[in-house]
């Protein structure tokens, strides 16, 4: 019989437990000095603010003038007084980021956000208690040193790092991720590992002696796994995330979010430890990554210190909640101002917050509002909104065939539940990834390092459902689908149904960019669109339409402050680079 947070209960993953608790104790004593460190920092503050404000102040500087050499406001290189007055449309991450790196800059900043509170996805809401939760557990992994860098300065008061602890479940076994062979080898049938193997074997000699054209993700995944991986898991993990199977959408999907997997190398990796364990090839959007940071109180701490940043840099600065923005107006090739409303909380019985645009058709939680239309001039504008939503408040100044391009860009939608749960500790790893539950991926925050997310005594566990704006999960309550989950975790054995003390569900109608097939020719309209515009700039995972994460976001908001800076044209900086490496267009 099964015990209750045990669910790894047989010979094999009793060794897996054991190992898991070893590493428990690992990463307690890496949080253990990642608080004394916190502590000691917070000891000095008393001792001297002054002293810690003048180091802050010049540690920003010596981070900013390092990394934005020389990079001046068009408007001050040019000997005026007035600061260059930029809009950011969206308060998420990479739009805080572009805002941070502009008003450090010595320009005027005006961040618009549509929801009353700032950080986008990358935020944690709380719920009746005070208890904190995030879209899904943000956890913070940079590739990029400079990024992680400005994350570890922000957050210096405590960033505990964790090592990745990720499983997948399906057939009633649990894998690791990233995989290892020899877990691979112990989980499944003799039968079906001699199958994975020799499908794998067959597709590596297939792709070297005949290679097919990769049109779908499917193709990709066939050709890198074989075909035995690709319909264990792949195939109906996929289809359950994106609603749509692997084969409408496009190759370069999987090539982007699935590293290619190296069987030599998972072998190789399987007996390495630490960084040396990561496998496949290195890839931007998706490393697999495996050392994470997580603020102790919860993911949104980053977002609130870079908002407080900028409107410390400068009086004019402003970051506004509860604005949306209506409109984009331009003249010629120019922008020159947005139009915004004031719009109300989209908190509700159980919902947290439900992001969205204003432009759905379905799903759009400002429909009604009639509050009157304010005009903010600027010189320029960074959006980080959903691409199609920027075509759209474009209105008259966009083309018929950009018009034509957005239509064909869609989103999945997301709704997250979240379970505050009265045991201190219910998972045996920070996330697992199922196929056959309601969630796609279950988490709990304390395992990412949110050790003050809640009362000790408590734990909060997020499940991530992917979903269609006006289906039955969209539209089922904060209290039905806590009830739902609930009853799946006690299935599972994680959780008693009885320990459910509080369910709310936070959504967004722009969770995933779909990839479907031939969305690249729409983005090549849109990309030429947008060259037209030089003091436009659209970037992040909405705004750029890239199924990327914090890091990437954050760092395409500080590439277009630094365009905007530099006051150079785009033909002159991206028209030679592909969108995928594009950080900005
Ligand atoms: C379930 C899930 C889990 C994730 N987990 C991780 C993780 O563990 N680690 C990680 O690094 N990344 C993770 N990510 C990715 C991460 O959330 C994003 O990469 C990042 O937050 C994107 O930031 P952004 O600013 O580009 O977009 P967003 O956060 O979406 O910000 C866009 C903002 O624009 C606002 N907006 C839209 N339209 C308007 C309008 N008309 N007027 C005014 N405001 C508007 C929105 O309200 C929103 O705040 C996850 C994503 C999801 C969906």
């Amino acid at each position: 019989m099964r015990r209750l947070g045990d669910p790894f209960d047989d010979a094999d993953d009793r060794s897996w437990r054991a190992e898991f608790l070893r590493e428990e104790q690992r990463q307690d004593r890496i949080e253990h000095l990642g608080r004394d460190v916190g502590a000691e920092a917070r000891d000095r503050k008393e001792v001297d603010r002054a002293g810690q404000a003048a180091e802050h102040a010049a540690t920003v500087w010596l981070w900013t003038s390092r990394h934005s050499a020389n990079l001046e406001s068009p408007r001050h290189s040019h000997g005026g007084l007035t600061l260059a007055h930029t809009v950011v449309i969206g308060g998420g991450i990479c739009g805080l980021a572009a805002g941070l790196t502009l008003a450090e800059r010595g320009q005027q900043v005006t961040v618009l956000e549509a929801q009353d509170f700032l950080g986008g996805l990358a935020t944690t809401l709380r719920g009746a208690t005070g208890a904190g939760y995030d879209f899904g557990p943000h956890a913070y992994h940079a590739r990029n040193q400079r990024v992680l860098d400005m994350f570890k300065e922000i957050a210096s008061d405590g960033f505990p790092a964790r090592a990745k602890n990720v499983r997948i479940k399906f057939r009633g076994k649990y894998y690791k991720y990233p995989l290892e062979a020899l877990d691979i080898a112990k989980s499944m049938s003799p039968f079906l590992a001699a199958r994975a193997f020799f499908d794998y074997s067959l597709e590596s000699l297939r792709r070297k002696l005949r290679p097919r054209p990769l049109v779908s993700a499917e193709d990709w995944v066939v050709q890198a796994m074989g075909r035995t991986l690709y319909g264990l898991f792949f195939g109906p993990y996929t289809t359950k995330v994106w609603g749509i199977p692997p084969s409408q959408l496009a190759a370069s999907f999987a090539q982007h979010r699935i590293p290619h997997i190296s069987l030599a190398k998972v072998v190789l990796s399987s007996l390495r430890t630490g960084r040396a364990k990561i496998t496949g090839s290195e890839h931007r959007y998706a490393p697999l990554v495996i050392e994470l940071f997580y603020p102790p109180k919860g993911a949104g701490l980053i977002s609130e210190r870079m908002a407080e940043r900028i409107r410390r840099a400068d009086p004019r600065n402003e970051t506004r909640t509860n604005t949306l923005v209506t409109r984009v107006e331009a003249s010629g090739d120019r922008v020159t101002a947005v139009w915004v409303r004031r719009v109300p909380s989209t908190r509700k019985a159980g919902q947290l917050a439900q992001l969205a645009t204003g432009r759905e058709n379905d799903g759009n939680p400002y429909h009604g509002v009639d509050a009157p239309e304010e005009r903010i001039a600027c010189d320029s504008i960074v959006n980080t909104a959903p691409l199609p939503a920027l075509v759209d408040l474009l209105g008259d100044a966009a083309s018929a065939e950009a018009k034509a391009a957005a239509r064909h860009l869609r989103f999945r939608a997301i709704t997250i539940v979240g379970l505050r749960i009265k045991r201190p500790k219910a998972l045996p790893a920070q996330s697992i990834y199922f196929t056959n539950k309601t969630f796609n991926r279950l988490s709990e925050t304390r395992n990412y390092g949110g050790s003050e997310v809640c009362a000790p005594d408590e734990t909060i566990l997020l499940c991530d459902i992917t979903c269609d704006v006006g289906d039955e999960i969209w539209m089922s309550s904060a209290e039905a689908l806590g009830r739902r989950c609930a009853k799946e975790l006690a299935d599972e054995g994680f959780i008693k149904e009885s320990e459910l003390a509080e369910s709310v569900v936070l959504r967004a109608t722009f969770g995933y960019p779909v990839y479907l097939v031939g969305y690249e020719r729409a983005i090549d309209t849109l990309m030429s669109e947008l060259m037209r515009f030089d003091n436009l700039v659209t970037g992040g995972r909405q705004g750029l339409y890239k199924y990327v994460d914090m890091d990437i976001a954050s760092e395409m908001g500080i590439s277009m402050g630094e365009f905007l800076l530099s006051g150079k044209m785009k033909k002159d900086v991206i028209a030679g680079v592909p969108y995928e490496d594009r950080t900005f267009a």
